[in-house]
């Protein structure tokens, strides 16, 4: 089947200009680290949006929604822009957060959490309002799932069967669950199959610093296989990057590389994302 120009969607990247090592990666994978640099390598993908998450490393809230939006609105709509907040931080920090999207809504599309990264747990109390926010506003949370890029990160709160609570409760909130929960890979397949509200993206699941790094695409791809198998339905598996750690060119690889019929393979890379969010057919040139 051709690729349309630009009717596919990466659901996970991160073009930000706060990053401990964005660089590195980009520099690791030989693609230039810039919102221009990721949309050359999107066009080349046929690649029409990316969903930029919204950093957790920027100094305040504003300045965290100002990086996304700016990208956005640069990018001619092309990046759709997140919000984040930290629980952590207290219940302030989170009613500030949600004054802020309510505020960018309904350009901002969705939420992302960073649970592993900033050690809370999904079921915290504290993170009440923003699920509330997420069921009005009509906006899927994405939350980070399994391993930290940050050796800092406590990854067990990034189990994924901690997120089958919180889809239970929050029933009419679309969850992302990150990178399959890498290594619980069985584990989110588990969520996305018994929750209806649950998809899990393909990002992040190749590190380009690691030994044999053929050897390892091959290894994941049988793990992606198994995992879409177990999840039993096609229509909750969303193709993500996590660029810069993956490049565009070898996450996409990942999927079209798939021993699954090509249909499937275009749902995941595009019309899975497209319903979800609510996207056209084709990116209108
Ligand atoms: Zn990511």
């Amino acid at each position: 089947m051709p690729v349309e120009w630009g009717s596919r969607v990466d659901v996970h990247v991160h073009p930000s200009r706060y990053s401990r090592h964005g660089a590195l990666f980009a520099e690791k994978n030989r693609v230039e680290y810039s919102p221009a640099g990721l949309l050359r390598e999107m066009d080349t993908a046929g690649i029409g949006w990316g969903v930029f998450l919204c950093p957790r490393l920027a100094p305040t809230l504003e300045e965290g929604l100002q990086n996304v939006s700016e990208v956005a609105t640069t990018s001619g709509g092309r990046f759709l822009p997140t919000g984040t907040v930290d629980p952590t931080r207290g219940e302030d920090e989170v009613a500030h957060a949600i004054e802020l999207w309510s505020r960018n809504h309904p350009r901002l599309r969705g939420v992302k959490l960073y649970p592993g990264y900033l050690h809370f747990d999904v079921t915290d109390p504290r993170l009440e309002p923003v699920y509330r926010w997420a069921e009005q506003a009509r906006v899927p949370v994405w939350v980070h799932q399994g391993d930290t890029s940050d050796p800092d990160g406590l990854i067990r709160y990034a189990r994924p069967i901690f997120l089958d609570e919180v889809a239970v409760r929050w029933r009419a909130v679309q969850f992302v669950l990150c990178h399959m929960g890498n290594p619980w890979m069985e584990e989110a397949a588990e969520i996305a199959y018994k929750n209806e509200n649950v998809y899990t993206d393909t990002s992040g699941l190749l590190n380009p610093f690691a030994e044999h790094y053929d050897g390892q695409i091959r290894r994941m791809r049988t793990r992606l296989h198994h995992t879409i198998l177990a999840v039993g339905d096609v229509r909750k598996i969303l193709y993500g990057s996590d660029w810069p750690i993956s490049s565009i060119a070898d996450a996409v690889g990942l999927v079209e590389g798939l021993d699954l019929p090509e249909p499937d393979k275009e749902r995941i890379l595009g019309e899975n994302a497209r319903e979800l969010l609510g996207l056209p057919e084709d990116l209108a040139r």
